[in-house]
This record gives C-alpha cells, sequence and structure tokens, in this order.
C-alpha cells in the first residue's frame, strides 16, 4: 500500500515539474499558444438543421456579473444568422461563441434602451472583418433611424480609418455602415420561404415603442420578450411556440438590494432598483400564462438584478418551477425542424 502511495505521489510530481517547464519556457508556451489559436480560429459548423438559439448576453444593467453580457440572443439556422439586440459585453460573447459574424444577416432590436443597442458599433466591426460585404441591416421600430444615423456618424472616422490602412477590397466601405430597416410593432419584420420574424407589441411604458419578436423556421419557434411586464398580446403571438426567452425580474433579490442601499444611505440607486419594477416582467408572473399558451419551455434573460453568484441565482429562482431555466450566456437551444425536441447546452 505504501508502494502504491509513493508510486502515484511520484507521478504527480513528475507531472507537476513537466507542466512547469512546459508552462515557462518559450516552446512550451508556443505549442499552447498553437492549440489556443488552432481551436479559436476553426469555425464549427452549424450542425443543427432546425433552429440554433445561443444567449449572448443575459444580464440587465442593474446588478455587477463580470459572467453575463447585456441583452442577446443569436438565432441560426443552416441559411441565416440574425442577433436579437446587442448589449454591452456581448460582442465578447459572440467571440467566445465562435459564431460566425461573417455570414450575419442583421441585428433586430426590441427598443433603444442602452442595454440593447451598445454593442452594434463592434457587431458591426466584428463581422465587417470577418468578410461581410453588404451594409450591417438593424431592423426597428419607429427611433431606428435616429439610433442608426447616430452611430452611422459617431463611426464614420473610424470606418474611413480601417478602409485606408487595410484597403477597400478587404474591407468593402459600404459594409462599414449600418442601414436602418424601419417597420411598425405588430408587423412582420423579415420573412423568406422557411423563416418568418413577426414583431409583437409589448409594454415597457413609458418606453414606446419596444416589441418582441417571434421567429418561424421549419416547424420551430422562438419567442424572444425584450423588456416588457407580462403582456397578452405576447402570450397570444406566442401561443404554441416551442421556446420563450423573457425578461424576468425578481423580487427576492431586488427587494433585499433596495432594503440595502436604502439603509446604508446610497444615492440615487435605491430610487433607479423601485423605478424598475414596473417595466419589467415579475418573475412569479410568467409560468401560468406561459402554461396557458401551450408553450413548452420558459426560459428566463435580461436577468434583474443580473444574480452574481449561484447563491443568487437560488434566490433570483425562488418559487419558481423546476422546469423554468434561468439561462447563462453562452447557453445553447437547438431545435431540429419539424421536431418537437430541444437540446440544451452549456459551452
Ligand atoms: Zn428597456
Ligand atoms: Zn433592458
Amino acid at each position: 500500500m505504501t508502494k502504491v502511495l509513493y508510486a502515484i505521489a511520484s507521478l504527480v510530481a513528475v507531472v507537476a515539474v513537466l507542466a512547469t517547464i512546459v508552462y515557462n519556457t518559450a516552446a512550451g508556451q508556443d505549442a499552447i499558444l498553437d492549440r489556443a489559436l488552432k481551436a479559436q480560429f476553426s469555425q464549427p459548423p452549424v450542425a443543427v438543421d432546425g433552429l440554433r438559439v445561443v444567449v449572448c448576453g443575459s444580464a440587465s444593467p442593474l446588478g455587477n456579473n463580470p459572467d453575463r453580457a447585456q441583452a442577446c440572443i443569436a438565432v441560426l439556422t443552416p441559411e441565416h444568422f440574425f442577433l436579437f439586440d446587442v448589449g454591452a459585453g456581448s460582442p465578447s460573447r459572440l467571440g467566445q461563441a465562435r459564431l460566425p459574424m461573417g455570414r450575419l444577416d442583421g441585428v433586430f432590436l426590441t427598443h433603444f434602451h442602452s442595454d440593447h443597442i451598445a454593442g452594434l458599433p463592434d457587431v458591426r466591426l466584428a463581422s465587417w472583418v470577418q468578410g461581410r460585404k453588404q451594409n450591417l441591416a438593424v431592423y426597428g421600430p419607429p427611433g431606428i433611424n435616429t439610433v442608426i444615423d447616430g452611430f452611422n456618424l459617431a463611426y464614420s472616422l473610424d470606418n474611413g480609418y480601417r478602409v485606408a490602412h487595410h484597403g477597400s477590397e478587404l474591407l468593402p466601405p459600404a459594409a462599414g455602415v449600418m442601414k436602418a430597416e424601419l417597420f411598425q410593432p405588430g408587423e412582420i419584420a423579415w420573412q423568406d420561404e422557411l423563416m418568418t420574424v413577426t414583431s409583437i407589441e409589448v409594454d415597457h411604458s413609458p418606453i414606446s415603442p419596444a416589441v418582441a419578436y417571434r421567429i418561424d423556421y421549419r416547424g420551430r419557434s422562438v419567442v424572444i420578450s425584450g423588456d416588457t411586464v407580462a403582456t397578452p398580446g405576447l402570450f397570444a403571438a406566442a401561443q404554441g411556440a416551442d421556446l420563450l426567452l423573457h425578461d424576468a425580474l425578481s423580487r427576492p433579490l431586488l427587494d433585499p438590494m433596495i432594503a440595502v442601499a436604502t439603509e446604508l444611505n446610497v444615492p440615487v440607486i435605491p430610487t433607479i432598483m423601485t423605478d424598475v419594477i414596473d417595466y419589467h416582467a415579475d418573475s412569479q408572473n410568467l409560468e401560468a400564462r406561459t402554461a396557458e399558451a401551450g408553450i413548452k419551455q420558459l426560459a428566463y434573460y435580461h436577468l434583474v438584478p443580473a444574480p452574481p453568484n449561484a447563491l443568487a441565482e437560488k434566490i433570483f429562482a425562488r418559487g419558481l418551477s423546476p422546469e423554468t431555466i434561468l439561462v447563462h450566456d453562452l447557453q445553447t437551444f437547438d431545435l431540429p425542424a419539424n421536431s418537437t425536441e430541444i437540446f440544451i447546452s452549456d459551452r
């Protein structure tokens, strides 16, 4: 027995010494770097023949959590790739998920709060340098022209620098510019023979307009709420959907934050945290409506506040069914075409 323990200890020591040598020598470092770069630059194919939904941001602006970017949902099919909101931090998540930015077809915005649009310039750049050749289409309700005109003006110098530096053959100047695509709430925002993106008017008052989106593709469907209270119109439009990603506010997590901030006389924050209660959906108000609408899977994103750790997630989920998912950044939902299966994976 002593001999066996001695052998195991010796083996562990040898492995530790070898790892230290690899980590601290130029040759060892270069070998590790080579492996990491090959993993980074190899693009995994879209394996699913239906809808793939990737969470590229699950946070609201409330709460600090470096593991959660602000609102962003990626939807991929074999033919298309769209983003739904691109909050701060989400461009990094898109890189981590190794999504095929060069074939990005467009971005849909639910409304124009900063936590839904701040990532637009970096998404424009990432998709441009990875091969997108046309304007980046950005779809939204009235207000979209103001947002896109502003970004285009702010980044006009940046566009010029990059074209001058790398050449217009590599970086076509038109592709550095975003193009506003306006629709009215409730209208079909985009459609081809296989896929339909329908906008749904929601209630994020006093912010208006605000829309959710329903995406239908080969017998599968996903609804993305954006920011809203529990809205009958959303559940009517989401009838029978496979997956509902809904924003959610947790009173069990938010109320103690308000109480402590008030007790410690933190300026402004207690009032802001109280103001948000009436324009996001209370996490307790959605499960029954989801079941009534025949929606198969409810998942919460745009978490208010964004839980910073596992304990906070437990508090956030208090009172919820174990079937309801609190999503994580990079979580992926695969919905094969003409099926009822949903495969969920973390990366
Ligand atoms: Zn909002
Ligand atoms: Zn928001």
